[in-house]
């Protein structure tokens, strides 16, 4: 099935205890899109660049099968870029500057061939220009997930609700959870969150794997152990490559696939963590995929 991601496409400057990398490609539709490219296609993207964007990143979701034509690239002018650092747990992190650059003015247009796209992921962006996305679709698509963080909250809340009044499923971290919710027990934000929009609702919780809620039923997803983590940026939105890349290869929206498109995007995840930036996602194959996912059945498979 066809799948439409967006969100930006960027440059960060990374510190976690394990080093620094500086000036490497992220961006929350770089890490959809490949993640996702593994599972499904076409991966379409609509998103902007500068004419500082390395080739060879785009040369290489192009080798994985990424349709590039929704994407700007603005001569003269810089990419979004993001610089964090991590606290030594990795579980949280300060955000040091973003700089909107081609972000600032940006008008996504979908071209003519993605605006019948079955699955959309509206990855973290300006919720405005997430709504206008939607707006420009022919019809709605099968599934509509939806992933956004604090900042947003903080400047651009009223939009935000606007727009989660028109996703089927949304991704967030606890925190914001409880921020957009204004209640502390997850439980609880669960509901409050339903009655915005969205049926279904994943909250990550890092290391800590998510949660599901849908329909009134839970499901929880540890977070594989891993030896080595290096570089947190970008799991949630590999997750959520994963997790949509997956629903759209079977398109099957029961609870039971939902629940394994979690664990597909948990395993994504896990990969996307033991290198700087999209390193190790540019590494996998099919079979590696499915031996992670294999290590994630039977970490919780139990009898009673
Ligand atoms: P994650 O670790 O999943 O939250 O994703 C981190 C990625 O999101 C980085 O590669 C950043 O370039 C990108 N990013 C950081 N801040 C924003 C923002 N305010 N809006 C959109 N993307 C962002």
């Amino acid at each position: 099935m066809s799948l439409l991601a967006v969100g930006t496409v960027a440059f960060d400057d990374i510190e976690t205890p394990k080093g620094r990398a500086e000036g490497v490609v992220g961006g929350a539709c770089t890490y959809i899109s490949l993640a996702a490219s593994y599972f499904t296609a076409p991966v379409r993207i609509v998103s902007v660049v500068g004419d500082d964007f390395p080739e060879d990143a785009l040369e290489h979701l192009r080798g994985r099968g990424v349709d590039l034509e929704g994407l700007q690239i603005k001569q003269g002018e810089k990419s979004f870029f993001w610089a964090g650092r991590y606290h030594s747990n990795f579980n949280s992190r300060d955000t040091l500057d973003t700089q909107l650059n081609v972000l600032a003015d940006f008008n996504p247009i979908l071209p003519e061939s993605y605006r019948h796209s079955e699955y959309l992921m509206l990855g973290n962006l300006v919720p405005a220009l997430q709504m206008r996305v939607l707006d420009q679709l022919a019809h709605r698509p099968k599934l509509v997930v939806l992933d956004t963080m604090n900042f947003w909250m903080d400047i651009a809340m009223d939009d935000l609700k606007a727009v989660l009044g028109k996703v089927d499923v949304l991704t967030i971290n606890d925190e914001e959870a409880r921020q957009l919710s204004e209640e502390h027990s997850l439980l609880k934000a669960a509901q409050v969150i339903h009655e915005m929009g969205p049926k279904t609702l994943i909250i990550k919780k890092g290391e800590h794997g998510a949660l599901l809620f849908h329909q009134g039923e839970i499901f929880f997803a540890p977070a594989l152990p891993l030896a080595e983590v290096i570089d947190p940026t970008g799991a949630g939105d590999t997750f959520a490559g994963g997790f949509i890349g997956w629903l759209a290869k079977t398109d099957d929206l029961s609870f039971a696939n939902i629940k394994r498109a979690v664990i597909y995007g948990s395993a994504m995840a896990s990969f996307c963590v033991e290198a700087f930036s999209i390193e190790r996602l540019k590494t996998l194959t099919p079979a590696m995929i499915q031996t992670r996912v294999r290590q994630f059945a039977d970490l919780v498979h139990f009898q009673l």
